[in-house]
């Protein structure tokens, strides 16, 4: 088994994710690296990780399709033997519209990318985790909002985040099993290019009362805290990490 802690982040080529995978390994952690598509960036973020002297592991799965979450968490299984942390941070948002415009394919791929791929990595790490490991999972401001006018729909899927973050912190707490949630928004990533908007944080910024937007690395810290030692009393809870929206 694998002396160091590990942590398995989903989507961790880019943004929150990368930014999750450096502060994990500046606390011993190694680290299993998900993408989907972007094999050069979870590249740039493997080779910055391992300049810390960790192992790092790049694995390109869909996390909403089952059979490559299983391939995923067999290739943890041979690479570390060992799975200490998950954060579920793999995400989309799609271009900005009503619901009048929305169809069933777009509703359906968000629903599948942000929620039912967190059901089944969650599944397939509790399988694995022994007393004292965690979940973290990332839902979003969105989910108190709502997102009028925006994407009511990647709202609604943050929601249902919030809700299996409450249920499963429940059932797993007889296992030693933690699992916590963090709610970002506003942060400087490329997801706003995703959805149609690249400068959305500079357009809101000023109506948050912080009157900034927030940087990735900030959002990595609440994740840490509570997947940490830190955090060992503390399950089915919810940091904001929002400018005080
Ligand atoms: P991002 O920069 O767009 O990065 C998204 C990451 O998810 C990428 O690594 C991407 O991989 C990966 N990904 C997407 N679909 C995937 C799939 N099916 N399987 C595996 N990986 C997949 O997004 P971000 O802003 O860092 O967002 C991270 C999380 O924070 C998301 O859950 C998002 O909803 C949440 N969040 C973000 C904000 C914000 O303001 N940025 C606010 C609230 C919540 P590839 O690079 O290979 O495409």
């Amino acid at each position: 088994m694998n002396k160091a802690r590990v942590v398995l982040i989903t989507g961790s080529s880019r943004g929150i994710g990368a930014a999750t995978a450096v502060y994990f390994v500046r606390h011993g952690y190694d680290v299993c690296i998900n993408y989907k598509t972007h094999l050069t960036k979870a590249e740039y973020v493997a080779d910055r990780v391992r300049s810390y002297g960790v192992r790092a592991e790049i694995v390109r799965a869909d996390v909403s399709q089952e059979s490559d979450v299983n391939d995923l968490f067999s290739r943890i299984d041979k690479v570390f033997g060992r799975l200490d942390v998950l954060v579920n941070n793999a995400g989309v948002l799609k271009p900005q519209m009503t619901l009048l415009n929305m169809d069933a394919k777009r509703i359906n791929e968000l629903l599948t990318t942000n929620i039912t791929s967190t059901f089944i990595c969650s599944r397939e790490a509790i399988k694995r985790m022994l007393p004292g490991s965690s979940i973290v999972n990332v839902s979003s401001v969105a989910a108190k909002t709502g997102s009028p006018n925006e994407y009511i729909d990647y709202a609604a899927t943050k929601g249902a985040i919030d809700t299996l973050t409450t249920g499963l912190a429940k059932e797993v707490a007889c296992k030693g099993v933690r699992v916590n949630c963090v709610r970002p928004g506003l942060i400087y990533t490329d997801m706003h290019t995703d959805g149609g908007e690249e400068g959305r944080v500079e357009r809101l910024k000023s109506n948050l009362p912080l009157r900034r937007g927030g940087q990735p690395e900030e959002v990595a810290a609440a994740i840490y805290f509570l997947a940490s030692h830190s955090a060992s009393f503390t399950t089915g809870t919810f940091i904001d990490v929002a400018g005080g929206l």
